[in-house]
Formats: C-alpha cells, structure tokens, sequence
C-alpha cells in the first residue's frame, strides 16, 4: 500500500477532508502517517481502531518516505517545505489545498468533474503537484462547467456571497460570537415588544461599538457584510477577485484565449457556503431550454432548481445545501439587457467542493495511476 503523509488533518480544510475520507472509507487504500507543525509525539487520529502518532510536519526524512504528501496546512507551511523536499530529490506526488502552487506552470488546480483530462495528461506527462482551486472558482465550474463545455461563454460577471468559513475557524466562530452579543444586547428590546426602529438601533449602536468582536474579520460581519476579500491587487481588484480569471481559465486550460470574468467577492453572514449571481453574457442567443440540459447534464452534483419563489426560498440556500456536495442552480433566466445574456444563481458547500472534496478526490486519482 502507498505511504500517504496528511499535513493538517486538524484544521477547518482537513477535518471536513478527514470526515469525507471516513465516509468514503478511503483509508483501506492506505498507509496514513498524519503531521503536525505543533503537535508531534501526541496522539492523532484513530482510523479503524489505530490511534496514530502524530509525526514532525517539518522532519524532511520522515517526510521523503511518503509515495503521496497531502497538505492542508496553508500556504506559510507549502513555501517552507515543498521546495527543501523537491530539492532534496523527493518525487512523490504533493497535493495541496493552499493557493500558493496554484499559478505555478508545473503545477495542476484539480477538479476532476471539469478538468479530469487535463488532470490525468498531467499525469501521464510527469506532473507532481496538484493543487486544489479557490472556493468560488471551483464551486463557479461545478455549477456551470456545462456552459463552459459548450464553448457558449464570452465572459462572466459573478457578484459573490461568501461565508465565514472561507477565512478560516477562528473568523467561523467569531462570527457566532458577534451574532451571540447583538442578540443578547436586545433581548430585553424584544421581550419588552419593541418597535423595529428601536430595535434596529440598538442593533447598530452594538455593531458600532468600539468594544465589539472584530478581531478576525477586522470589522463587524453579524448584521452587516465586508465588501473585500484577501489583499490587494495594483489593478483595483483584491486578489480574491483576480482568482476568478486566473484560476478558472488555467482550471479549463484555456491559455490563450481566456475567457474575461470579474465581478465583486462579498463576505457575508453565512457559515460554510457560498453563493454566487452571476450576468452570463453567451456568444450567440440560445434557447433557455438548451441552456437548461447543458448545465445539469455536465456532472452528477449540478441540478436545476425552478425559478419561483417557494423553489428558490427552500432549496437554493445556504440552510439547503450545507454540509452536501450539492450544487443547486437557480433563479436561471434571459435577462432584459438582450437574449444573450443570462443570470443565474448558484450555492455550494465551500469546505466540500470549495476545499476538501476536489483533493480528496484527488489523492484517489493519483492511487489510481500508481497502481
Ligand atoms: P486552519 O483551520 O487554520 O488549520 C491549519 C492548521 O492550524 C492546522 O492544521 C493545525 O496545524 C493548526 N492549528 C492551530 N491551532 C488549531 C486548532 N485549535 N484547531 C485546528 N488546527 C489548529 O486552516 P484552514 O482554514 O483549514 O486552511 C488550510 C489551507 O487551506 C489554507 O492554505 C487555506 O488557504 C486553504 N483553503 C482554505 C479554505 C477554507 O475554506 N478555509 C478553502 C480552500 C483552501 P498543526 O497541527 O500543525 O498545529
């Protein structure tokens, strides 16, 4: 069996991935040898009955035993030790979750329902690392890669409704801790049937305290939302924004060509999945029902949710879709800008297929070719 290393399994990424391999039974393939920067010497995991010892995530010899190393470690952690171990000679497969490979010419973004040929080419030409894409840019091509397939896109604007889990567990449950402390400062406004307008103030005079929980997020998200997501970019976008073009046309492998896509990522009150408007300009007129067959028949995960209220309020929302690997996409029609243009909207679990599940699935291609 293949030694595959798991470099943090603990985290927000790698736990959604340990439970997902759990469910998938994924550890019979395997030999795990899990790591951590923090932790080695103490207890890890327990898989089938074996608790294993936690391994040093920074001792490269230990490291270089591995056929597969799997990181969810973040970036700082993919910069320190990926090049040590491919100097060093290591050639085993490195599958990543953080962004830093991503853009690097020898390295792969994976999300095999879209892009499994250009995944097992990769790997047929000698490609060692694989990368998963950011949570937007995956969850944008799980939703609407039949489009893509098609060759009907000439750009996409997509306006996203991100959820705190993007920045990471601390930002998760300082969210709830902001909810907690609205919610509590009006209690006794609600209880005592106070007006709207009351209530709403003191709402705002809480969020505007200088006391308030913004550690994380740097600004008050309960009540409110933050219009900017990751740093900067000289051309005025943030980097979140820029990932849109970058990632999905690389994902697709359209290196010359590209096809433009921009639009404004918005971290808003949800937990664990983001959601996405997004203004579809096709390149010829097309009719919806057409449009409709390409978008569900691309991948088992996509499905259509009918454009009506009752439809749209239960099922295509980040309460419906939470913790599945389902991608709804609704609110699907022509729009009056003209008969090429279309806006749709679309919700996914961003630990899942935003995360966890394209490198999980992953590590069972690469399996797979090792034989
Ligand atoms: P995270 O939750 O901060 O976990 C990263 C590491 O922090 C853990 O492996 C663990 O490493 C350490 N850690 C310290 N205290 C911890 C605690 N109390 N509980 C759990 N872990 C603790 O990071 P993440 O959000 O999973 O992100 C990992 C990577 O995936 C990043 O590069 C991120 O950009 C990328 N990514 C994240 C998302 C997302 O939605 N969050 C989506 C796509 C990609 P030790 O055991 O070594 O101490």
């Amino acid at each position: 069996m293949k030694k595959v290393g798991i470099i943090g399994w603990r985290g927000m990424v790698g736990s959604v991935l340990m439970e997902r391999m759990r469910e998938e039974n994924d550890f019979k393939d395997i030999e795990p040898l899990f790591f951590s920067t923090s932790q080695a010497g103490q207890e890890g995991p327990e898989i089938n009955g074996t608790t294993y010892e936690l391994l040093d995530a920074r001792d490269l010899s230990l490291l270089k035993e591995t056929d597969i190393l799997l990181s969810c470690q973040g970036g700082q952690y993919t910069s320190d030790i990926h090049p040590k171990l491919r100097n060093e000679g290591w050639d085993g497969y490195w599958i990543d979750a953080a962004s830093t490979l991503r853009m690097e010419k020898d390295a792969i973004i994976v999300l095999d329902p879209v892009n499994r040929k250009i995944i097992d080419q990769g790997l047929t030409d000698g490609i060692k690392d694989y990368v998963g894409g950011n949570c937007t840019v995956s969850l944008m091509l799980m939703a609407l890669a039949g489009l893509f397939e098609k060759g009907w896109v000439e750009w996409i604007t997509s306006q996203t409704y991100q959820a705190a889990s993007g920045a990471g567990a601390k930002n998760m449950i300082e969210l709830v801790e902001q909810m907690r402390l609205v919610g509590e400062n009006a209690q006794n406004l609600l209880d005592d049937n106070e007006t709207a307008l009351r209530v709403d103030r003191n709402v705002i005079e809480t969020v505007r305290s200088p006391r308030f929980l913004t550690k994380q997020f740097g600004a008050p998200l309960a009540a409110s939302l933050i219009p900017w997501i990751d740093r900067a970019m000289d051309n005025g976008q943030t980097r979140e924004e820029w990932k849109g073009i970058s990632e999905t046309n690389k994902i697709l492998g359209y290196a010359e060509n590209q096809i433009p896509i921009d639009g404004c990522c918005v971290r808003v009150g949800s937990m664990r999945c983001h959601s996405q408007a997004f203004t579809i300009k096709l390149n010829k007129d097309i009719p919806l029902a057409d449009i409709e067959n390409a978008i569900v028949s691309h991948n088992q995960w996509v499905y259509l949710v009918a454009n009506t209220k009752e439809e749209t309020v239960n099922k295509l929302t980040p309460t419906r879709v939470s913790r599945t690997l389902d991608i709804p996409v609704g609110r699907l029609r022509k729009m009056n800008l003209g008969e090429q243009y279309l806006s749709a909207f679309s919700v996914g679990d961003q630990l899942l297929w935003g995360a966890a599940e394209p490198v999980r699935r992953m590590l069972k291609i690469a399996l797979e070719h090792l034989g």
